[in-house]
């Protein structure tokens, strides 16, 4: 019998190498495994939250289609950790924790980080 153990293998396949905190910039560094490093600001990555409350599902809203302001805590990061070898778990101070974000999805949203300048004012 042949196992297929390639499941996550193609142009998709990017890890990161390496995934770290700049507190005072409030975002989350990702090093990818092309030397390619990203940085996520935490209010960027908590609105991107792919899960069900947040983004809605068939039939209702998500979080932040009804209200799309932060509340406090809710940008605060608490903790991530690996999930498989696919994707990100996210822990913010608020005790949300059901986001999960994969990999190409964490890319995405780095690339659209530096695509912007840092400087710009909140809106
Ligand atoms: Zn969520």
């Amino acid at each position: 019998m042949r196992r297929r153990n390639r499941a996550y293998a193609g142009p998709m396949s990017m890890k990161p190498a390496r995934f770290d905190y700049d507190e005072p910039a409030r975002s989350l560094v990702i090093e990818w495994d092309d030397q390619v490093v990203h940085r996520i600001r935490f209010d960027t990555l908590r609105r991107a939250c792919p899960c069900a409350a947040c983004h809605g599902e068939l039939g209702s809203s998500g979080r932040f289609m009804v209200r799309p302001d932060l509340d406090p805590g809710e940008d605060d990061l608490a903790d991530i950790s690996l999930v498989g070898a696919y994707g990100l778990n996210v822990v913010w101070n608020d005790g949300h924790n059901t986001g999960i974000y994969t990999f190409e999805r964490l890319r995405e949203l780095g690339e659209l980080a530096s695509a912007q300048p840092s400087t710009r004012p909140l809106g």
